[in-house]
């Protein structure tokens, strides 16, 4: 690897199209990866740098897809030896816009695609550039499951790192709870193994910590045997006792069953009756995921609220959960994640009535009840501290352009605290760029101190600090 004799606050400087930094950086990186390198004077850069969600304009010196593990360690020393920014990038989804930096490096990781299915001990090693929808995917080909989240296309390196709450979350725990171990390149360009008895503190801390402590490059979980489940979108009209009785109905079901209720205006499919558009609706998206029979009875309290205006609920393989993906897709949104305990008729009314009175595109509050297998675990077992909360609760606005952002801003805010004016817990992947104390809300109590004593073991000079960031001072 060739290094120019630059300063580092040259390298932090921003950098014209052609400047010699830019050549150099690109220089460098193709000399430490066999994998694409995209720079500013490159054709497809604004492609390149560009994430699911809209709103974020960086501009990073170069992204860079690194195609193994030792590629990933050569831009991370580099990174680290030339005090440059470094985002590392998964699946992109990153609300708050992480894995995109000014300046600096970007790290894609979406070259790591390689996935290894053991049958027999029902186990995969599964490199960290593959989506939860390849993953489920493959896995599904076995009669196999671990549970991510709603959407095919998030990377299985952020979710994972985060927590992962998805459709087999009551059943067999949080993505993290079926985690064996992990490949991680440290701040210090090495390449270490973790698992519950190697280097157990930095494990404990990356399943829910983040991408704080290194570039997570492979990881294994433990699969579970499914072979289809009872699922797909239920339908409902919005009104507060159908709300409060499908939290209420979500609360009594068996564990086997998860689902993600989103109140918000109709979206214009075409097996919602025309009429509905832009009415508000519980759109329900349900896995049941045991026997048929068992998930029919399970179904019909739901079922029972009022009449469906739309019931794609049936035997279907695990994998059709995650629908296709319209591509170019790039909403700008606003969000509040928070965690109630209980959501009776007054606060579903609070939800209606809150979603009936704004005008923004598309709005809504997005409720998974929790508990079950997640709620076995103990709060300090993992990162992730808030096994005991009921309810998760995401609300987002859509907004277009950025004179409407800081409105749209307020209304979720003003929501958020109608429905708690506590704010006490955050899940740590669906936070904005909320800032520190939204931060430490992820991380209550000794569950900071002790991310805060791993994060200065594996990362003192913070060089993983494009995320929800634990400081190593603090
Ligand atoms: C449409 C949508 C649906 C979602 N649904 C769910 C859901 O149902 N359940 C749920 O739990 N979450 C859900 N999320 C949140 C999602 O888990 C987080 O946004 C997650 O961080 C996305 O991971 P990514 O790799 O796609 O994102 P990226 O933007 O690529 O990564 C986000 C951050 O994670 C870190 N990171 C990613 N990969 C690595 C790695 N291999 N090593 C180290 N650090 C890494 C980096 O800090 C990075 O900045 C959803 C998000 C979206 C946009």
């Amino acid at each position: 690897m060739t290094t120019d004799p630059i300063s580092l606050e040259e390298h932090r400087m921003s950098f014209s199209l052609t400047s010699p930094q830019t050549l150099s950086i690109r220089r460098q990186l193709r000399a430490a990866v066999d994998g694409r390198v995209v720079t500013t004077d490159d054709a497809d850069y604004d492609q390149a740098r560009a994430l699911f969600y809209g709103g974020f304009d960086r501009r990073p010196q170069a992204i860079v897809w690194p195609t193994d593990t030792t590629e990933v360690a050569q831009v991370v020393s580099l990174a680290a030896e030339r005090g440059l920014e470094l985002a590392v990038r998964g699946g992109g989804h990153s609300s708050a816009g992480h894995s995109v930096c000014d300046g600096g490096i970007v790290l894609d990781l979406s070259e790591l695609k390689a996935l290894e299915i053991d049958t027999a001990q029902r186990t995969a090693w599964a490199q960290t550039g593959l989506t939860a929808g390849a993953v489920t995917t493959e896995a599904a080909r076995h009669g196999l499951a671990v549970g991510f989240g709603d959407a095919a296309s998030v990377g299985i390196g952020g979710i994972t790192l985060g927590g992962g709450v998805g459709y087999l979350a009551r059943k067999h725990g949080l993505t993290i709870d079926n985690l064996l171990a992990a490949e991680l390149v440290t701040a210090d360009g090495r390449t270490v193994g973790t698992d519950a008895d190697t280097h157990p503190e930095l494990f404990w801390a990356i399943r829910g910590g983040g991408g704080n402590f290194g570039v997570a490059t492979r990881l294994q979980f433990q699969l579970h045997e499914l072979d289809g489940v009872v699922g797909g979108m239920l339908l409902l009209p919005a009104t507060a006792e159908t709300v409060a009785g499908f939290i209420a109905a979500a609360e009594a079901a068996p564990e086997e069953l998860s689902a993600i209720a989103n109140v918000m205006p109709a979206p214009p499919l075409p097996f919602i009756p025309e009429q509905e558009h832009g009415r508000l609706v519980v759109l329900a998206l349900i896995c049941f995921a045991g026997d048929p029979e068992a998930g029919e009875r399970a179904l019909a309290p739901f079922r029972a609220l009022a009449t469906p205006l739309a019931d794609l609920v049936r035997p279907i393989g695990y994998p059709e959960l995650y629908p296709p993906e319209e591509e170019g897709f790039h909403p700008t949104v606003v969000g509040h994640t928070m965690f109630l305990d209980r959501l009776d008729t007054q606060a579903a009314a609070t939800i209606v009535e809150h979603l009936q009175a704004s005008d923004a595109a598309m709005r809504a509050a997005q409720l998974r009840v929790l508990g079950g297998a997640i709620a076995r675990v103990p709060d300090d077992a993992t990162a992730y501290a808030h096994r005991q909360r009921r309810i998760m609760v995401n609300l987002a606005a859509f907004y277009q352009g950025p004179d409407d952002r800081a409105g749209r801003q307020q209304w979720v805010e003003r929501f958020a605290t109608a429905l708690s004016p506590v704010d006490d817990g955050a899940y740590v992947n669906f936070l904005g760029d909320d800032g520190p104390a939204r931060i430490r809300q992820a991380y209550p109590g000794p569950t900071w101190e002790r991310l805060v004593a791993v994060k200065r073991r594996w990362d003192p000079t913070n060089l993983f600090r494009h995320n929800h960031n634990i400081q190593p001072g603090g």
